[in-house]
């Protein structure tokens, strides 16, 4: 997270995990600042995931301060009050998983259920200004990693908030696409290039380490999409698979084998990410299951060569 300091009070970037080791380190953060959290004006939440969101709600109990987020970022705290397990399960059936790994899957997640999360108070969408005194932010919708992650940009520091979108070294995994036209891939891609011609001095990720080199960091990232992208079609073309056995062949090893967890899950989510890409450039179709698997269309089968490219 991200302290901007302001002669109203902080106004915090993002919140952190909603633990009493999250809330300690907080809390002694801002008294080495000089500061407290009693006197937090407002919390800018990139997302809403729960290492992101997590704390905003009690931050906001003690201080009075407001806390946004995109509005379709707000609709997705909701999913974390609904169990998880049941989502899980639908992930890896989705994907054409064998049953039994369900079951194992499911037995890995236990009983644990959701964490509930208090709604924010302001909803931001691109190219706001929210109200933080002395600083210039404007925040830019950058979809993909959630529909509705917002980075925030500061033009007279060329400081460029980024969130999970852009991190220096892991390469960030994309929510689940909501419906059959939904590409969170092809947005989170679309959103790269105008973040680049920002030129901003100083990139500062929610996670790692800050870094200057946009640029060489989204030429990175591209090229592994790029490649992931590459790799499923040249599977496509040998013949259907499930989304469950393109994510086996997507890893080096060329299998799930050892996989479990969370671990698991991301790489079965990714896998049905990639095939939501292709399928958006008409390359790939989804056939209905029980187990759903995807084909080549016959434009992918007439292009020669590389696909897309
Ligand atoms: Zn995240």
């Amino acid at each position: 997270m991200y302290v901007l300091e302001t002669d109203a009070g902080p106004y915090l970037v993002d919140a952190g995990w909603d633990t009493e080791e999250g809330w300690s380190a907080l809390t002694a953060g801002l008294r080495a600042l000089g500061t407290r959290v009693e006197d937090v004006r407002g919390v800018l939440v990139t997302h809403s995931h729960l290492d992101h969101y997590g704390l905003a709600p009690r931050i906001r109990e003690v201080s009075g301060a407001w806390v946004s987020l995109h509005a379709l970022d707000a609709a997705g705290l909701a999913q974390f009050r609904a169990d998880p397990a049941s989502l899980s399960a639908a992930l890896l059936r989705r994907a054409g998983a064998p049953e039994a790994e369900v079951r194992k899957a499911l037995d890995d997640i236990g009983t644990r259920s959701g964490q509930d999360a208090a709604p924010p108070d302001r909803h931001l969408t691109d190219r706001e200004r929210p109200d933080v005194p002395g600083w210039d932010l404007t925040t830019l919708w950058t979809p993909g990693h959630t529909p509705g992650h917002l980075c925030f940009w500061e033009p007279r520091h060329r400081l460029l908030l980024t969130g999970d979108h852009l991190l220096p070294r892991t390469t960030v995994g994309m929510h689940q696409p909501r419906d059959e036209t939904d590409d969170p891939l092809g947005d989170y891609l679309e959103t790269l290039e105008p973040l680049v011609r920002m030129e901003p001095d100083l990139v500062l990720p929610a996670h790692e380490y800050r870094y200057t080199d946009i640029a060489a960091r989204v030429g990175e990232v591209r090229d592994h999409h790029a490649a992931r992208t590459a790799l499923a079609v040249s599977v496509l073309r040998e013949g259907p698979v499930t989304a469950w056995q393109l994510a086996g062949r997507l890893r080096r090893s060329g299998s799930l084998e050892g996989l479990r967890g969370f671990p698991l899950r991301a790489t079965v989510s990714r896998a049905l990410v990639t095939l939501a890409h292709l399928r958006r450039l008409g390359a790939a179709r989804e056939v209905p299951g029980p187990p759903p698997y995807w084909t080549a269309t016959a434009r992918l089968q007439r292009c020669p060569g590389v696909f897309p490219g």
